[in-house]
C-alpha cells in the first residue's frame, strides 16, 4: 500500500534562480528519513522522481511553495496533491503569527527542533552529521503535525478552505516562477 510522504528540500539558498537543489528528504511518517544528495552536475533521479510524481500519494510539506518551485527548476516536476503544514497553521492557528516548522512542533507536539543548521553548505560534498540529523528532523515530524493540523482544521469548520488551497499550491509556485513572486494577483492594486 502506498502511504503518503513527508518531503524537504535543502539548498544554497532561498533564491531559486541562484541557489541550487541540494538534498531531497523523504519519510514514510514511521520514524525513518531518506536523504537524496544531488550534485551540481547531475539532477537525474528517477526513482525519487517516480515517487514524488505519484499522484497517489499525498505529498506534505511545510511551506510547500519553496519546495515546489525548487524541484520544478531544479528535477523538472511538478508535483500534485500536496498538504502544507504552514498553509494549514496560518489557516487555523490565527492566535499567533508564529507558523515556522520550529513553533509548530513545539506547540503541537512538545518537540524541540534545532534550526542550527539551516544556514550551512548544503552543497558539501559530504554533510555533517548534524547537517543529516537536522535534515531529517524537518520531515520527522510531518505526518504527526498534519494529524494535529486537520483535527483544529475540523473544528473550526475549515478543512474544504485548506484542501482548497493545497490544490491552488503547484499554480501559485508556478506563478513564482512566471514573475508573480512578490505579487498578490487577487489583490485590487
Ligand atoms: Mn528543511
Amino acid at each position: 500500500m502506498k502511504g503518503d510522504i513527508a518531503v524537504d528540500t535543502e539548498a544554497m539558498g532561498l533564491n531559486n534562480k541562484r541557489d541550487r537543489l541540494c538534498v531531497v528528504q523523504l519519510s514514510d511518517g514511521n520514524g525513518d528519513a531518506h536523504l537524496v544528495q544531488l550534485s551540481h552536475d547531475n539532477y537525474k533521479a528517477p526513482n525519487l522522481i517516480k515517487v514524488l510524481s505519484d499522484p497517489a500519494r499525498v505529498k506534505i510539506f511545510h511551506f510547500a511553495r519553496f519546495d515546489l518551485s525548487i524541484m520544478r527548476c531544479y528535477l523538472g516536476i511538478s508535483l500534485t496533491n500536496v498538504y502544507c503544514t504552514r498553509t494549514a497553521s496560518r489557516l487555523v492557528r490565527t492566535y499567533t503569527d508564529r507558523h515556522g516548522y520550529k513553533d509548530i512542533c513545539r506547540e503541537l507536539l512538545g518537540v524541540e527542533i534545532s534550526k542550527q543548521q539551516q544556514s550551512s553548505d548544503w552543497g558539501a560534498k559530504t554533510l555533517s552529521p548534524e547537517q543529516v540529523e537536522y535534515a531529517a528532523s524537518d520531515v520527522l515530524h510531518l505526518h504527526k503535525l498534519r494529524e494535529k493540523l486537520n483535527e483544529m482544521l475540523s473544528r473550526e469548520g475549515r478543512t474544504e478552505l485548506a484542501q482548497a488551497c493545497f490544490n491552488f499550491l503547484p499554480f501559485r509556485a508556478e506563478l513564482d516562477l512566471a514573475g508573480w513572486e512578490n505579487e498578490d494577483i487577487f489583490a485590487h492594486s
